[in-house]
């Protein structure tokens, strides 16, 4: 019988790098300067495309106009021959079904000519629309099945990039995808139209504000990524990772973080390296990576990018997961994205930092050093906490999944209740425009505040609140809830709606007050003030981990949905369609759609998870634990046997609790009533089976246990 042993995990310490020389590029050589190497960009595009062409294709894309054939053809040709001189033999339309990740079908540039010969041949009829079959997609109910056909669109405003592969590069078209009939059947599409809406709203805003010059508003992106890495061998021996990407049985291993020797500690040589070719790979694809360090468990760490527009930062954040995990295993090591990969180890979440920003550089987020800049700082910021109050129910939807039901609310992570942390310094100014402190108390007072503009913010640093789940942190929001391995898409989709939404009403009753009062700062503060009393309850600067904050929030009506099931039904509530028609984000039914296959993620997600759960417990925890049985029963230990056998017993019946609601599923009540049975009977099942499962980790003997242990797992590098 081949059974673990310690041989195992001296390999796994004695790693080295796998398929790829150490080494192989110096970044301080000159002219090693890699960024975008493998990007299509625009400066790239204006080199190879004839001048008259080029400033026609600039005219097209600012007027929103769709491409004439030749000059498609144009583009597409500068493609072909840059991604061939790349070494691309294919090219793909690179989409986001609603899925969550990235989908490819590969085309070759060579078509045979009829003389038994290829050649190389790209259109721009191939260029700007594919058609792959939408039937192997999720689409929520939207494709009727006599219509398969999907179509994708270029997407001209994100690049164009190469993905190398050792046998031949493929180049990658980043593309919308829609049903024949024109519905959404991805992650891009609502987010370029959700762009499109803030801009409108926010331009109309700033209008209001005195400012004629904005042409363009863009809400950009700085998406943190946390993950863990292991090493691949404990990967590969573990069918509950493979399946679900994450533990379903270990018991906690004697160390965790508890010494917090971890969190911003030096990084271990062999991941160091794994993270250095992973940002390599990343700047070539032109992903602005700027920050890595060790995060607060041991073997998670965090990469994030300089921030983007938020389509061209989706985009990046997509590849940067993609990159993640393919290098890894150059080095010996599997990436774990899932939201809580260890049981009573941190999780791991996506910070989305989110601003908004004019076409001419300016963040509208940021106080500014002038009561000009601070009234419209002021103004925008009222939007979002009056935006996330209003939907804070969809807000709490948008990171629901089958991991973050694992993270959300638990211990370290953000609390189910979405509020807004301000830091003291705003509360302090929020606090003037709440008491009607308008009229300045001394000749150049702004706010009564004692000095002409507001304080200075703190950008960083001390006055952080790293329990809040949306956090201003200076010049930008902090929404810290989404989960490790989500599309950041929908979640700015989100964001972008309904803070359009919101603007639009502050602009409404600014403009109403506007016609009575004489300057700027008079008509907007009676109207900040009003929404300031509308929306205060979502405000809170205290633990959002505690018991006591629990209490209030429900004394403050604010909605606290803790599981999956009880927070999707946001995604069709009358706000959110309300919202999502008027701004012609999604219609009610794209929104049904999405919300229908988001339960079915679920309950798909969760019957894989209960099904692997019994399937390891029975074929691999209970034979090891009748083995050691076995053993003791021949080395006549009548204590051991006794404890022993009393154990597998119980694991015997859960497996069989397990087993029987994995069979099980509600006969009434349609998918989301399914997903409730999911979380009642199913979770409840397997964390029993796990409960004695890692009490029998214990005391079996060592070698003859069949999974890697926690602390091989988390510890050896
Ligand atoms: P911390 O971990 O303290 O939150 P980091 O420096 O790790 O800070 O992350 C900050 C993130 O916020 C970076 O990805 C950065 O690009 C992003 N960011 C900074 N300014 C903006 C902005 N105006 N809009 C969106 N994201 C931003
Ligand atoms: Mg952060």
């Amino acid at each position: 019988m081949a059974s673990r042993n310690r041989e195992q995990n001296v390999i796994a310490a004695r790693w080295t790098a796998d398929g790829t020389e150490l080494g192989r590029t110096d970044l301080t050589a000159p002219g090693a300067d890699i960024f975008g190497e493998n990007v299509f960009s625009p400066v790239v595009l204006k080199q190879r495309l004839p001048k008259t062409i080029h400033r026609k294709l600039l005219r097209t894309l600012e007027n929103g106009e769709a491409l004439d054939p030749t000059l498609a053809d144009a583009v597409a040709t500068a493609m072909k021959d840059w991604a061939m001189e790349h070494g691309a033999t294919h090219y793909t339309h690179w989409f986001q079904p609603l899925t969550g990740s990235t989908a490819e079908k590969h085309d070759s540039f060579y078509g045979p000519v009829g003389d038994g010969t290829a050649l190389a041949e790209f259109s721009g009829k191939e260029l700007i629309q594919g058609e792959p079959d939408a039937s192997s997609f999720p689409t929520g109910g939207i494709r009727a099945t006599f219509e398969a056909r999907g179509y994708t669109a270029w997407d001209p405003t994100s690049p164009a990039f190469i993905l190398e592969n050792p046998n031949g590069s493929l180049l990658c078209i980043p593309t919308a995808f829609a049903s024949w009939t024109g519905e959404a059947l991805d992650t891009k599409i609502p987010l370029l139209r959700s762009m499109d809406s803030l801009s409108r709203s926010a331009l109309k805003a700033l209008k209001l504000l005195g400012d004629s010059e904005t042409e363009r508003v863009f809400t950009t992106v700085g998406p943190e990524q946390e993950y863990f890495l292991i090493d691949e061998q404990y990967y590969f021996e573990r069918p509950d990772l493979i399946n679900t990407g994450r533990t379903l049985f270990g018991a906690k291993p004697p160390k965790g973080h508890e010494l917090d020797d971890h969190y911003f500690g030096s990084i271990p040589e062999r991941v160091l390296a794994c993270m250095m070719d992973t940002e390599l790979e990343l700047a070539r694809l032109g992903v602005p990576i700027k920050t890595r360090h060790n995060e607060v468990a041991p073997a998670q760490y965090e990469v994030a990018p300089i921030f983007e527009s938020s389509n061209v930062g989706a985009d990046h954040q997509q590849l940067t997961m993609q990159i993640l995990q393919n290098v890894a295993r150059r080095y010996g090591l599997v990436c774990l994205i899932h939201e809580k990969p260890f049981a009573g180890v941190n999780g791991s979440g996506k910070h989305n930092n989110w601003s908004m920003s004019t076409d001419g550089g300016e963040n509208l987020l940021n106080p500014g050093a002038t009561p000009h800049e601070n009234l419209q700082f002021l103004f925008f910021c009222s939007a979002v906490i009056q935006a996330v109050n209003k939907h804070q129910g969809l807000i709490r939807a948008t990171v629901a999944s089958v991991g973050q039901d694992h993270r959300l609310g638990a211990n370290e992570a953000p609390p189910a209740i979405m509020s807004v942390f301000l830091g003291g310094e705003l509360d302090r100014v929020f606090d003037a425009i709440e008491k009607g402190k308008t009229t300045r108390s001394k000749p150049g007072s702004f706010l009564g505040l004692g000095s002409d503009v507001l304080p200075p913010l703190a950008l960083d640093g001390g006055d952080r609140n790293r329990t809040s789940p949306f956090a201003f942190t200076g010049n930008k929001f902090e929404f810290r809830a989404p989960g490790s391995s989500q599309s950041i898409s929908f979640v700015n989709t989100v964001l972008n709606t309904v803070v359009a939404e919101a603007i639009d009403d502050l602009s409404a009753k600014l403009s109403k007050a506007l016609k009575t009062r004489k300057s700027i700062e008079a008509a907007l503060m009676p109207v900040l003030k009003a929404n300031l009393k509308e929306n205060k309850r979502v405000l809170f600067s205290g633990d959002g981990y505690s018991e006591e904050w629990h209490a209030e929030a429900a004394k403050r009506g604010l909605k606290n949905l803790r599981t999956t099931p009880d927070a999707l039904p946001e995604m069709v509530a009358p706000a959110t369609i309300k919202a999502f028609t008027k701004y012609k984000v999604l219609n009610k039914r794209e929104l049904e759609a999405r919300y229908e296959v988001a339960v079915e993620q679920y309950v798909t997600g969760l019957n894989i998870e209960g099904e692997t759960a019994a399937s390891m417990a029975r074929t691999m925890i209970l034979p090891a634990a009748t083995r050691h049985l076995a053993e003791l029963r021949a080395a006549e230990v009548p204590a051991l046997v006794d404890e022993t056998a009393a154990l597998v017993d119980e694991l015997f019946a859960a497996i069989g609790t397990l087993e029987k609601a994995n069979a099980g599923e509600p006969s009434r009540g349609g998918v989301l009533n399914h997903a409730k049975y999911m979380r009642d009977q199913v979770i409840p099942a397997m964390e029993a089976t796990r409960e004695v499962a890692d009490r029998l980790e214990g005391i079996v003997a060592d070698d003859l246990w069949p999974l890697p242990k926690y602390q091989e797992m988390l510890f050896i590098k």
